[in-house]
């Protein structure tokens, strides 16, 4: 592992006063602000509304209004508008780019191909599916409709903050529904570049709207409002159950995207080396805070000390450092709340017994300022461990020996996640055979890529509902039969 020195302020500092609701900059009926804190630098570089429970109410009332217009506009016109959004976002890329490296901590290199292409890409997708789609279908003496939901209420997290924004944002306004969107307080303001974007593409007032603040205030009373038709969520599994407990009071449909404990099983007859790179990388990218990392790697016991040598190898080969630095590789975590909780696994990994073959609980060298944490590669891991159960969420892998296939399907299923997951072998059908046994929303076979038409989702609690693809559209529509 390498590290590379902090630079000074990476982003003019954003000072984002106003909520978007109705089509118009409004101030909040709250007083109150949060700072936006630089993961790097630990220095403010922003600083947001905090919404209030009224500033709530303002957003759901303007998207209600807006509803019966943009949900009966023809799907090619609601198209043409996703065309103009991701015309927008393509313009302001760069500024993405910098303002999530700034906000996250992302490397800069890293920042367009794993958090911001696919943001323009999902406008993209959608306004050409629905372009396609078929709203309309029979079956039997009966014609099928499939129509918008009505208001949506998004709530979204901090890892991927403008990705997962646009995977809920794109599909239900291609569906024809309105929207209010909660970003997570840690990483707001890519967010009002968004709202900025629609704003420019014309899309009618109301439609969409952006109101900033903390979960337990916004967040709740997006899921408790009674003319919100549906929460789409995107988070921790503890606040996705609080939501889902609100939004019962009024039957809300909801679509929850939860943690994971991923498991990468490495059978043995398969490219032993590929498969601990891959997984490695996998988890370093983003700093481990992706909630598909493959956090587990299951390995032949014989083959144990051979993939905990080559994991470590890799893990030396990091640039921890800088994400303005266009060496850096593996940038701060997002805050100093989640270094903690990542140093914390980390010493208990060791206090459980775990065998640590790289990194460790204490900073890296040179890095005193920003959340960085040394990346962690642990053996002899067992499933009863707690790094075995509880997602980590940060640069810190756990490679647990099998004896048997049928162990190892076993132990990658024993969690309460089931959101994606990993399965190598030299034989294809061998592999695809073990992947069907995984309960999981999400498996790559020999290092097969993410696809954005594929859907993304979770068993067990690691949530409902999926997201991309034609499944991610369909979240966001009704079914009514006409009976002729
Ligand atoms: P979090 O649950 O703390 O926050 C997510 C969002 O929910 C934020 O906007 C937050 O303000 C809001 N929130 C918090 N408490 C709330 C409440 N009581 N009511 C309503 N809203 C509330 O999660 P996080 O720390 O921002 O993100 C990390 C988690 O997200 C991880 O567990 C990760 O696995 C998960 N995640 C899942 C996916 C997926 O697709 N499955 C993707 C990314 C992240």
């Amino acid at each position: 592992m390498t590290e590379t020195a902090t630079a000074q302020p990476q982003i003019e500092f954003q000072d984002r006063d106003r909520l978007f609701i109705g089509g118009a900059w409004v101030p909040s009926e709250g007083q109150t602000t949060i700072e936006v804190i630089s993961s790097s630098t630990e220095a403010p570089i922003g600083r947001v509304v905090e919404g209030t429970a009224g500033d709530v109410d303002r957003a759901v009332t303007a998207a209600r209004a807006a509803f019966p217009a943009w949900s009966e506009t023809p799907p090619a016109e609601r198209a043409d508008g996703l065309d103009r959004i991701q015309q927008g976002l393509r313009e302001r890329r760069d500024e993405l780019v910098r303002l999530v490296a700034a906000e996250v901590g992302i490397p800069v290199g890293l920042a367009l191909p794993l958090q911001i292409a696919s943001v323009a890409y999902a406008f993209k997708m959608y306004a050409a599916m629905i372009r396609e789609y078929a709203f309309e279908e029979t079956a039997g003496s009966s014609l099928v409709l499939r129509e918008a939901v009505g208001v949506v209420g998004a709530i979204t997290p901090w890892n991927y903050p403008l990705h997962q924004i646009a995977l809920k944002v794109a599909p239900a306004l291609a569906a024809g529904c309105t929207v209010v969107l909660k970003p997570s307080e840690v990483t707001p303001l890519n967010a009002f570049v968004l709202a900025e974007v629609i704003e420019a593409a014309g899309l009618p007032a109301g439609v969409f709207n952006l109101v900033t603040g903390t979960g337990p205030v916004v967040g709740e009373a997006i899921a408790a409002h009674p003319e919100v038709d549906m929460v789409s969520f995107t988070g921790s599994t503890r606040a996705g159950k609080r939501v889902s407990e609100l939004a019962a009071q009024t039957v809300k449909r909801v679509t929850l995207e939860l943690g994971g404990k991923s498991a990468n099983v490495i059978l043995d007859d398969a490219d032993l080396d590929a498969a601990v790179r891959r997984n490695v990388q996998q988890v370093l990218n983003n700093t481990g805070q992706s909630c598909n990392a493959w956090s587990r790697m299951l390995v032949p016991r014989a083959q144990q000390e051979e993939a905990a040598r080559i994991a470590a190898e890799v893990v030396a080969e990091a640039i921890v450092g800088d994400p303005f630095a266009a060496e850096s590789t593996v940038g701060p975590l997002a805050s100093d709340a989640q270094r903690q909780r990542v140093v914390g696994y980390i010493r208990k990994g060791q206090a459980e017994g775990a065998r640590l073959v790289a990194g460790g609980p204490e900073a890296p060298a040179g890095l005193e300022r920003g959340y960085y944490v040394r990346p962690t590669v642990f053996a002899d891991v067992t499933p009863e461990m707690t790094i075995a159960q509880e997602e980590i969420f940060g640069p810190v892998i756990a490679i647990m020996p099998y004896d048997t296939e049928e162990d190892a399907i076993r132990i990658a299923n024993d969690t309460v996640y089931g959101l994606a997951g990993a399965v190598w072998s030299a034989d294809e059908a061998r592999a695809k055979r073990v992947a069907r046994k995984l309960r999981t929303g999400q498996v790559d076979i020999n290092g097969g890529q993410f696809n954005m038409m594929a859907p993304f989702g979770g068993y067990k609690q690691s949530g409902n509902g999926r997201e991309l693809g034609r499944f991610g559209l369909e979240e966001f529509l009704e079914v009514k039969s006409l009976q002729l």
